[in-house]
This record gives structure tokens, C-alpha cells and sequence, in this order.
């Protein structure tokens, strides 16, 4: 039994203090609302649920695109140094052939992890594309954008054994509604994403069960007073969590705050969009076939669209503290909100009986330990 004392607990929607968490059997088997002789003091640091990340390309060269489970697995054994304790890797936009690999990739690293992963729980895989709008693109590679092909997408499924836990789709593309109705009806959650959708379209792929917007505003028409669009759709919308990038480059700060002002603590949820570059010096790189150059930790394709991110997801959280927004709100939306949005409800808070994945930071949200099934991994 491991028992953490003197700990300032967000669950996260509740704060507990002096905390005293007892871990067991890597579950979390008590938390109580005061201090324990026996425990490790940890002096009032802040205990958080482990961050979960659904949107993820990759991270210290590790490439969620390259079919090898080992790459998977090094991805996942990074994480933890960033909070991450669950993700979903996600695939760009890439030929039949290689999205076949990494759907194939994605099974086995989850078979190799089993119940006692040593890094970061690999949650299934995030199909970023290829549905979704040439016009769209952003740094997806568009030689391979095509409409919704349910046969195919069905080959996907088979080769990652059912572990796809969300696609990215455009509802305008011919096919899309009925798609989206095919892929709920699997168990699959639907984010609309890389898409010019009217509102009145978006609206119509919420009714046909989308629940996730893919890094609102980016890849989508902006906000106009009298053609609302996609973005002010899925906002509005209480059923649809949408993902931000807080990288404070990808979104202005303002923008972030009133995502959060409408759509709160229950369905933000703060993403990294983090490519393989992310983590490693400035320089050329490669992603799903383009060209990206990062300068300044910022990747952009040679025509200056953004390609991705190199965030990291604690620095996502400091960043929206930065710009105002309160800590309960902030731990929740890289936590209990993107955990639920994934149908795992026993991730991403802490309460007894669920997995003890939980990250310790200090007062200026740096972050001290990780913890995944109650091993430290950090
Ligand atoms: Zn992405």
C-alpha cells in the first residue's frame, strides 16, 4: 500500500485538503480528508488525475503513423515525463496501405501494454482522416483526402481489432451523414473536423450522433456574425465536446476564453495536436509526406499553414491558467472531460476503485511525479 499524504487533491472537480490518497494493487483505494502519520508528506503539492491527450501525431521523433508498435510503446514511455498518463494516438491523412499499418500498430502496442502498461495507456486510435475537406487540408496531405468509404473504413476496423475510439469527418462530403450514423452505431465517437460545414450542416451531423469537435476553429471557416458555421454549431451544442490547442499560436487567448465561457468545464478538452518533432530542436521535418519546418517550437508547412503542434499537455494546462482560466477548469479539460468523451469513466478522476494514474505538481503547476496503475514512471 502507498500512501501520499498532505496533498492538495483535485478530483478534479472537487478540491480535497490535506489530502491523504492510499494506492493499492494499482488502484486507488481511499481518499480521504486528512493527513496520515504513515504517509509520504508531500507538503501540499497538487495531485491531479494523469492527463489524457485524444489527439496526438506523435512526440520525441515517436510517429503514430509509422505501423510499428515499438514506436507506439517509445511514445507512450515518453508521455509520462509530460503528465500524459492515456492517449489516443492519431493517424494523418496517408495512403490505404499505411493507415492499414498503423491501425494494425495501434492493436498490438495495446496487447503488448496489457493491464500493466509501463508508460502511458494507449487508449485506441484516432482516425484523423482521410474523410475529411481537400479545402480543409490544413497539413494533412491532401493527395490522399478522400469521400467516406464505410468498406473501407471497415478494413480499418478489423486491422486495429475494434480499437478505433474516434474518426475525424467532414459532414459536407457526399456520404458523410450516413457514415457518421455507421461508425456510432460501432461504438465509434464521430469529431467534426477539417470542414467548411455550414452551421444548419454541422447541426445535421450532431443529430447524426457527432460528439467531438477536431481542434475547433483550426481547419474550419472562422466565426462570422451572419454564417455562424461549424464552429458556433458544435459550441452550442451541449452533447459535443470540442478540443482546443492551447499553444496559445494555433488560437488567440481571447478565443480560447470564450470556448470555455460557453461550453465550460463539462466540454472543453485541451489537446497538443503534437507531431513527431514535438520535444526535439527546431528544424526540418517530415509529417504524412509534406515538408514542416519548426522554428520557435512552432511548425508550420512551407505555404505557413500550421502543421501540428509541439506542445506538450502540461504546458497546454499552464497556458490556459496564463490566460485566466480557473485551475479546477483547466485540470478538467485535459482529465475528466476528455475521458468521458472517450466513454472511459473510470479514467481521469480520482476517485476509489479506479486506476491510480495521477500526476504530483508543484504550486507553479511544474510537474513532479507520475504515477500509471500506481507505478511512478516520472
Ligand atoms: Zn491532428
Amino acid at each position: 500500500m502507498l500512501i501520499l499524504t498532505n496533498a492538495r487533491v483535485y478530483t478534479p472537480l472537487e478540491v480535497v485538503e490535506p489530502a491523504t490518497l492510499f494506492i493499492d494493487e494499482g488502484r486507488i483505494a481511499d481518499l480521504r480528508a486528512k493527513r496520515h502519520p504513515r504517509g509520504e508528506d508531500l507538503k501540499g503539492a497538487l495531485v491531479v488525475p494523469g492527463f489524457i491527450d485524444l489527439h496526438i501525431h506523435g512526440y520525441g521523433g515517436h510517429d503514430t503513423n509509422s505501423g510499428e508498435p515499438e514506436e507506439l510503446l517509445a511514445l507512450a514511455e515518453l508521455l509520462p515525463r509530460y503528465g500524459v498518463t492515456a492517449f489516443l494516438p492519431t493517424t494523418v491523412t496517408a495512403s490505404h496501405e499505411e493507415l492499414l499499418r498503423a491501425s494494425r500498430a495501434v492493436a498490438q502496442a495495446i496487447r503488448i501494454q496489457g493491464d500493466r502498461p509501463r508508460g502511458a495507456r494507449i487508449l485506441g486510435l484516432h482516425l484523423e482522416g482521410p474523410y475529411i475537406n481537400p479545402e480543409k487540408a490544413g497539413a494533412q496531405n491532401s493527395s490522399h483526402i478522400r469521400p467516406p468509404d464505410w468498406e473501407e473504413f471497415l478494413q480499418y476496423w478489423d486491422a486495429a481489432e475494434g480499437k478505433i475510439r474516434a474518426v475525424t469527418v467532414a459532414p459536407e462530403l457526399p456520404g458523410a451523414l450516413e457514415f457518421i450514423g455507421k461508425a456510432v452505431g460501432l461504438g465509434v465517437t464521430v469529431s467534426i473536423g477539417h470542414t467548411a460545414a455550414s452551421y444548419e450542416k454541422a447541426r445535421a451531423a450532431i443529430r447524426a450522433g457527432a460528439r467531438r469537435a477536431t481542434h475547433l476553429f483550426n481547419a474550419m471557416p472562422p466565426v462570422h456574425h451572419r454564417a455562424p458555421g461549424v464552429a458556433v454549431a458544435c459550441l452550442l451544442a451541449p452533447e459535443v465536446a470540442v478540443e482546443l490547442i492551447a499553444d496559445l499560436v494555433h488560437v488567440a487567448g481571447p478565443m480560447l476564453e470564450l470556448a470555455w465561457r460557453v461550453a465550460g468545464t463539462e466540454r472543453v478538452m485541451l489537446v497538443t495536436d503534437a507531431i513527431p518533432a514535438g520535444g526535439l530542436p527546431d528544424g526540418h521535418y517530415a509529417l504524412g509526406g509534406l515538408e514542416v519546418d519548426v522554428r520557435e517550437g512552432v511548425a508550420r508547412l512551407g505555404n505557413g499553414a500550421l502543421a501540428g503542434s509541439t506542445l506538450s499537455l502540461d504546458q497546454a494546462v499552464r497556458n490556459a491558467v496564463s490566460i485566466g482560466i480557473p485551475l479546477r477548469d483547466a485540470f478538467c479539460s485535459a482529465t475528466s472531460v476528455p475521458a468521458r468523451a472517450c466513454g472511459l469513466a473510470q479514467l481521469g478522476t480520482l476517485q476509489p476503485g479506479n486506476p491510480a494514474d495521477f500526476i504530483v505538481l508543484d504550486p507553479e503547476l511544474n510537474l513532479l511525479r507520475t504515477y500509471v496503475g500506481g507505478e511512478r514512471l516520472f
